[in-house]
């Protein structure tokens, strides 16, 4: 038995209105990494760490998800990426924060898991570790990509909700006068994970961002912090996306962990965690799966790009029902 669930960032108000022009690129880019890592995971050719790790690369390779090449752009108009994962079975962990250069930013994190000390790694030392093991490396200029540098001017030309996870899709592209198209509007966050179980029973979870439009210089989001945006141990692994402050002011994914452990019920766990996380301003949403094979994706948001391996069957999802 294999389980592999992977998402693509939660977002918006309000509800769903149906796909955008974008959306089937993010839909067959979740069928891809699905049945390309489900397949190896399932035949145990990969573990867990193994498949999070590949399907959160696959992700960060997609422009239109926001982590590694179409990373949201912060304030100063850089593009500064977080990532974390960590293994169930000896809660083994590898994060880093604010990296500026690699293409994989969750490589990095594995390969500091695979370490083993420390945990956390950031800024240029992120990066100098990353490029010292061999990892690609890349450009400002090739990570940011027109959507997101429209999303940016509009955010800097509005600035009325700073700090605001909102990337909209109505930056579809310029016209021939260089002129920002704007007459599509519909949100999706774009953050980025993955969890596994493997057929030893062993679960992981991973998770990587650009973190959110306009975001001041240094800003960490939740997504590299273990216990806020990403968790596994013996039990679950999950992960998390939505407005990273209110993740991390409940610990959210560990929070869920431990709620399934009093619980033993994880839809019902993973409903009181994020109506925890909602009054602190955390809309968002989540994925986690249980060593026993149990798996969810709840979300509070209009839309979660999310899809499931389960033993050979493929689900995608955007809005509230699979409607794809
Ligand atoms: N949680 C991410 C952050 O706060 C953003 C997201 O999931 O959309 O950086």
């Amino acid at each position: 038995m294999a389980v592999l669930v992977i998402h693509g960032g939660a977002g918006g108000d309000g509800p769903w209105l149906g796909k955008t022009p974008l959306d089937p690129a993010r839909i067959s880019c979740m069928k891809q990494v699905l049945q390309t890592i489900g397949a190896k995971l399932e035949s145990g050719e990969i573990d867990c760490l193994e498949a999070v790790t590949m399907a959160v690369e696959m992700l960060e390779d997609e422009p239109l998800f926001n982590a590694g090449q179409g990373s949201v752009i912060d304030e100063d108009g850089s593009v500064t990426m977080d990532a974390s994962i960590m293994r169930g079975f000896d809660q083994a962990a590898g994060s880093v924060v604010n990296v500026t250069e690699l293409r994989h930013p969750i490589r990095a994190a594995n390969l500091i898991l695979k370490q083993g000390w420390p945990v956390m790694l950031n800024s240029a030392a992120a990066d100098q570790f990353g490029l010292a093991n061999n990892l690609e490396q890349v450009s400002q200029d090739w990570l940011k990509t027109e959507l997101r540098r429209g999303q940016w001017q509009q955010w800097r030309a509005s600035k009325d909700s700073p700090g605001s996870t909102d990337e909209d899709d109505s930056v579809l592209d310029h016209d021939l006068e260089g002129r920002v198209k704007t007459e599509f509007s519909d949100e999706g966050m774009g953050t980025v994970g993955a969890v596994a179980l493997d057929s030893n029973g062993n679960v992981a979870a991973a998770t990587s961002t650009g973190g959110m439009t306009g975001k001041p210089r240094g800003r960490i989001g939740d997504t590299p912090i273990i216990g806020a945006g990403t968790w596994a141990d013996k039990s679950i692994a999950i992960s998390c996306t939505g407005v990273g402050e209110a993740y991390i002011r409940t610990c959210a994914a560990h929070r869920l962990a431990m709620t399934f452990r009093s619980e033993n019920d994880l839809a019902k766990s993973a409903e009181l965690v994020l109506d925890e996380v909602a009054p602190l301003g955390g809309r968002g949403g989540l994925i986690a799966v249980s060593s026993s094979g149990d798996y969810v994706m709840p979300f509070q948001t209009r839309l979660m790009y999310r899809g499931l391996w389960n033993s050979g069957s493929i689900e995608v999802g955007i809005g509230p029902q699979n409607e794809i």
